[in-house]
């Protein structure tokens, strides 16, 4: 029964009734006590100075294993989102095999238990992501599986996307929506626009993205059924999902942090780094998502993980593979470029995840998993390759300085990152 004690720290905790300057004593992986005078602990950790919030939670990575571990594998990705500040991430099936069946599901299960954090994983809603045929969802439901998605293409039928919202639904389950007409996108790689047509390169419509999520919302709407949309990108997007959650369509959604840091004007030296799907969009779309995740629009802030070897970006622009590295930059572009406020990193980076999942977390409070992020909100680094602890090395934010660090990575009671080492 050895216990851990946080002290000197800011708890930040919306959803939680304890907050302010508190200690925290840990006991067996859970959170034992919040308040002052907690008395010894066998281990302390000083936290003075700096922010204690409740466990990251990643609504939508790529851990890459099985099949392609030269880009990431899931104990590289999980010690990359552990020094990120999560405590937990949903990892998406397309990998190689596709996580669409219970063996592969099995493995990814069997490895989250060695991993720095834990793992919620996504299988896929139909059958190797062809849209075509259902998965088992029950099945997997049963194993442990936390949502379903085919995220990284469409589900280009409606007809099967509203089985697949059905299915899912009969089981608990939430269908996370990768939102992309195919035809609309033709062979576009960047967003369509003056930029694009600068650089000679094929656009990709928003077009493409918002028909996709007008057409999810009117299905969601009209059966009642749950939505959970992907990394919205456009200020139409953002239009169709504000209005249909007044009418009271149940949907959440996310955007990633790119979404936000970024514009399509980042491409005009053809980095393919700069190269993500949905796109970089407009400063106008960056604006809108910035209003949309401080107003609660857009319910949380997911890293869209996508690592990269370095051969499938050091090429041509319009060859190259689409996703940038995220784990280790998302706290820091929110802190840099949307917000200070610390209740509302807490609620777009804990709180609103664990709700869209229904699994705990997004709560500091007696009884429940320690699962913790501490950062120093002040402090300030320079982005470079090296700091990287992920395989994938592929982002447009090299170079760059950034403000707000994550210092210390609790899951379960468990010390899984220290400022600058991992510890598992
Ligand atoms: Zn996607």
């Amino acid at each position: 029964m050895k216990t851990l004690k946080l002290y000197g720290g800011e708890v930040v905790n919306p959803a939680g009734e304890k907050k302010g300057r508190l200690d925290i004593l840990i006991e067996e992986g859970l959170v034992k006590a919040i308040g002052t005078d907690l008395g010894s602990a066998d281990e302390t950790i000083d936290v003075t100075g700096k922010t204690v919030f409740p466990g990251f939670i990643d609504l939508h990575c790529h851990l890459r294993e099985p099949g392609q571990e030269y880009k990431e594998d899931i104990a590289s990705g999980t010690r990359a989102a552990a020094k990120g500040g999560y405590t937990a991430v949903c990892c998406m099936p397309n990998t190689s095999p596709v996580m669409d069946n219970a063996a592969v599901l099995a493995l990814v299960l069997e490895k989250a238990r060695s991993a720095s954090t834990k793992i919620y994983p996504v299988c896929a809603a139909t059958r190797g992501l062809k849209g075509a045929e259902l998965t088992e969802m029950g099945e997997l439901a049963a194993m442990g599986c936390a949502a379903f998605s085919d995220d990284g293409r469409p589900i280009s039928s409606g007809a099967m996307m509203l089985a697949a919202m059905q299915y899912a639904d009969t089981f608990g389950k939430l269908i996370m929506a990768h939102e992309e007409d195919l035809d609309i996108k033709g062979a576009g790689v960047m967003n369509e626009g003056v930029n694009a047509t600068i650089l000679g390169l094929p656009g990709i419509p928003r077009a493409a993205e918002e028909s996709m999520i007008a057409r999810d919302l009117i299905l969601a709407e009209s059966y009642g059924l749950r939505l959970h949309i992907q990394h919205v990108s456009t200020r139409g997007g953002i239009a169709l999902i504000r209005e249909a959650k007044r009418r009271g369509v149940r949907v959440t959604c996310e955007s990633a942090p790119h979404y936000f840091s970024a514009d399509d004007g980042a491409c005009m030296g053809y980095d393919a780094n700069t190269k993500v799907n949905p796109p970089l969009r407009t400063p106008d779309d960056v604006e809108a998502v910035k209003q949309a995740l401080l107003e609660g629009t857009i319910d949380a802030i997911a890293t869209d993980h996508a690592p990269h070897h370095k051969d499938e970006k050091e090429i041509e622009f319009a060859l190259a593979a689409f996703g940038i590295s995220g784990f280790e930059t998302a706290f820091s572009l929110a802190v840099t470029n949307l917000t200070r406020d610390k209740d509302k990193l807490a609620e777009l980076f804990s709180v609103n995840p664990a709700r869209i999942l229904g699994k705990p977390g997004g709560v500091i409070k007696e009884g429940v998993p320690a699962d913790l992020t501490v950062a120093d909100m002040d402090a300030e680094y320079t982005l470079t390759e090296q700091s990287l602890v992920s395989k994938g090395k592929n982002t447009p934010f090299l170079g760059r300085k950034l403000r707000g660090v994550v210092t210390h990575t609790i899951v379960d009671g468990r010390l899984v990152y220290q400022g600058g080492s991992s510890c598992r």
